[in-house]
């Protein structure tokens, strides 16, 4: 009996080793037939062919397995081999740790991003006036911040909202800049100010509202100056990903990219921060990762842990906004800190131990 047995297992454990051959064999074709399907863009899942494929199954099923348990078992064949050519397609992305595995750095005015040590950036949410810039750039010059953000192309929600000083605040910002030696990140919404923009700032911002808008993602994809890329309001990492792809497809590999907070049901914060985000971006992109925890969290309560957190998930630098007099700020009053508030974060960043250098 017990030789029986044996004997039967010795059957299934060969015709196991069959299928193990010929499921190989099928994704190894369903890899080639992936880089068809990337070749001519067409897409990766074709529901119209796993019903042909399910059809021509069921029709030559002479038992003893079910129609139904056959159709399940290949539904899972199709699954994996989905994943196959899922895989392989962010493989080939030029922005995709698997495509290069060591870590990008950008560098502008002498400022390294994704090194071994992180930075920050800080500065009001929009330019409003040059004594406004320069209590905030003395501020960060004083406390050894060198890269300073400010607004000038402002997308707000109403249009009735102050929409920023536009070209004018530019040159504002590069005034107090080099006055205090100071870089400088300004956002851009449209792809005619991209490249007049490259003569005031050294970071080009694309902000969360843009992260979808395509055409200016080619455009700034032929700028010569690094850009920041805001995660979508509602992006997923794979949208997130594929706008940073854009950018670099397009020929300006000095992309960083930030996670922004998302929306999600929560309303204890202005958007829910995905720090999730840090590690998985850094796994699957070899781009620098910072987090904003101003618009993320709109809590200055716990832009201190949230910006711990960011850190000790591995980011590469945080984004912060400072105002001289919050109350009266046009735009994001409630959330931008004040120079002794920035001053608390700031101490209390540094001393966490999270920002220093990282072997
Ligand atoms: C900003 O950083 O100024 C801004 C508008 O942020 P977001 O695009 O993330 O909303
Ligand atoms: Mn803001």
């Amino acid at each position: 009996m017990n030789e029986t047995l044996e004997q039967l297992r010795a059957g299934v454990d060969e015709i196991d080793s069959q299928l193990l051959e010929l499921l190989s064999k099928r994704a190894e074709l369903v890899h080639q037939i992936g880089q068809v399907k990337e070749s001519q863009g067409v897409p990766k899942f074709e529901p119209e062919r796993e019903k042909e494929i399910l059809d021509r199954i069921t029709a030559l099923n002479k038992g003893p397995f079910s129609d139904s348990t056959l159709k399940h078992l290949f539904k899972e064949i199709f699954k994996a081999s989905l994943n196959i050519q899922q895989e392989d397609h962010k493989r080939q992305l030029l922005v995709s740790r698997k495509k290069r595995p060591e870590d990008t750095i950008v560098t502008f005015k002498g400022v390294e991003v994704g090194g071994p040590s992180p930075i920050l950036v800080a500065g009001p949410c929009s330019i409003e006036s040059r004594e406004q810039l320069r209590t905030v750039a003395k501020a960060l010059k004083d406390s050894g911040v060198t890269v300073m953000r400010g607004g000038a192309f402002k997308p707000r929600t109403s249009p009735y909202d102050f929409q920023g000083m536009g070209l004018d605040g530019l040159k504002l910002l590069k005034e107090v800049a080099d006055e205090f030696g100071l870089a400088t990140i300004s956002e851009i919404v449209h792809p005619s100010h991209i490249d007049i923009a490259a003569d005031y700032i050294d970071v080009i911002q694309i902000g969360a509202r843009n992260m979808h808008n395509f055409e200016l993602l080619k455009e700034v994809g032929g700028a010569k100056i690094p850009v920041l890329l805001k995660r979508g309001l509602s992006a997923t990492l794979d949208e997130f990903i594929h706008a940073a792809e854009y950018i670099m497809v397009s020929g300006n590999e000095q992309i960083m990219l930030i996670e922004r907070g998302i929306r999600t049901y929560e309303k204890a914060t202005r958007n829910t921060l995905d720090i999730s985000a840090v590690p998985l971006l850094k796994q699957e992109t070899h781009l620098p990762v910072m987090v904003d925890v101003t618009h993320s969290t709109g809590r200055k309560d716990i832009m201190l842990p949230c910006a711990k957190a960011a850190l000790a998930a591995g980011a590469d630098g945080i984004m912060i906004e400072v105002h001289p007099d919050p109350q009266t700020a046009l735009s994001d009053a409630g959330q931008q800190l004040d120079i002794p508030q920035f001053g608390a974060f700031w101490d209390g960043l540094k001393n966490s131990g999270l920002f220093g250098p990282r072997s």
